[in-house]
């Protein structure tokens, strides 16, 4: 929580308080770690300038997204094209869920609820015509869910799934990283189409909350097979229709090996590559000629405009209680470099959230 400065308001009726943030020391090398990451203390002041069009927003909730890890690192020529690196010295930012204190902004007024890109800090001063900010008009959901099964990794399951992996009923599906924000959906939206949907994840607990949470038909902990390719004939004796590819790597590979003609795999994400030096290389794409696969790749922030659509279609499953979603909340601004480092060695159980101040 923010405490004040002693600063008072300067006499000129602005109060200036403490403003925690979380700053990337330096560039990450080798592995992200806690340690690049610090969190330090500025002032703010709680208004707008006057004759700014900015808005001063408290923020709430913080989404820990895998694409923040690549962004601790210095720009590689191949992610440049997508996504910025942090700035060393800076407070790193992300999506998250923040709540109006001031607004030089005719579109938003004190109180309103925001899904906005922000820096990870109490307060922030946000520009709403340059940078993402939707207003929350649902306010019946528990505001964490605008970081997850409402934000940018529902839309990315949503548009992953509905979009890229052209699923019909009855065709096998396969999802790896499956508990995580965007696997847990993937694989509910393929349960209601009528799929048969096998999940891989890190640890029982997690394998558990897949068969008995989330409804897939199977499930496996990839750290306990030591035949990623066994491991997938016997999930799938017929072969896979389509692969919602979280992790890249070994099991990529692997599932190269057991695609059914005309499969598709969707290239959401390769998350067991991030952190590495220098990336393991996949050595069974001839497959993709022999069975006819069709390999797409696709970045959610392409499909924005999509988002109010996505929303529509979302709200009526949560409220009629037809989708499950589990979520790991954190609580402090202070716990935020365990949270978002802690992503990158599975250790969330959902999606994971850091939570900065109660609403
Ligand atoms: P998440 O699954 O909630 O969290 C990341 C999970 O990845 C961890 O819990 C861990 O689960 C798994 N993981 C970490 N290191 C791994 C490794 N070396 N090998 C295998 N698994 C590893 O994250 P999410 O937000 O849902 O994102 C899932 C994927 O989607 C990521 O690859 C992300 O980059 C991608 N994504 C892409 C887009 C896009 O626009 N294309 C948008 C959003 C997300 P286990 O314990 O199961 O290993």
């Amino acid at each position: 929580m923010a405490a004040s400065t002693g600063c008072g308001d300067g006499g000129g009726g602005a109060t200036v308080v403490n403003n925690k943030q979380m700053i990337l020391r330096d560039y990450a090398t080798g592995f992200v770690a806690e340690s690049d990451l610090s969190v330090t203390t500025a002032a703010v002041e709680l208004s707008v300038p006057a004759g700014s069009t900015a808005v001063l927003v408290k923020n709430l909730y913080l989404s820990c997204d895998p694409y923040m890890g690549i962004r601790m690192r210095k720009p590689s020529p191949s992610s440049l094209a997508l996504i910025g690196a942090f700035t060393p010295g800076k407070p790193i930012d992300g999506h998250g869920v923040s709540k109006v204190i001031d607004s030089g902004s005719p579109s938003f007024k004190r109180g309103d609820l925001v899904y906005c890109v922000v820096p990870w800090e109490e307060y922030s001063l946000i520009n709403p015509t340059t940078g993402l900010a939707l207003k929350i008009d649902h306010t019946d959901i528990p505001l964490s869910y605008y970081t997850g099964i409402l934000g940018m990794p529902g839309l990315t399951a949503y548009i992953g799934f509905y979009e890229i992996c052209s699923p019909k009923k009855g065709e096998y599906v396969f999802i790896s990283a499956a508990s995580g924000a965007v696997g847990q959906l993937v694989g509910q939206f393929a349960k209601m189409m009528g799929c048969y949907v096998v999940g891989s994840a890190g640890s029982k607990e997690k394998v558990d909350l897949l068969k008995n949470r989330f409804g897939f038909d199977d499930a496996f902990n990839y750290k306990e097979e030591p035949d990623l390719d066994a491991a997938l004939k016997r999930c799938f004796p017929e072969g896979i229709d389509i692969y919602f590819e979280n992790v890249g790597g070994k099991i990529l590979d692997a599932v190269l090996l057991s695609m059914r003609i005309h499969g598709r795999i969707a290239v959401c994400g390769n998350i067991s590559q991030y952190h590495l030096e220098e990336w393991e290389g996949v050595r069974n794409l001839t497959t993709v000629i022999y069975k006819r696969i069709r390999m797409e790749g696709f970045a959610t922030s392409d499909f924005m405009c999509r988002f109010s659509e996505f929303v529509e279609f979302m709200l009526p499953l949560i409220r009629e209680g037809k989708v499950t979603y589990v979520e790991d909340i954190v609580e402090g601004l202070e716990n935020g470099p365990a949270a978002l480092v802690g992503l990158f060695h599975g250790r969330n159980l959902g999606k994971q959230v850091l939570m900065v101040a109660c609403e």
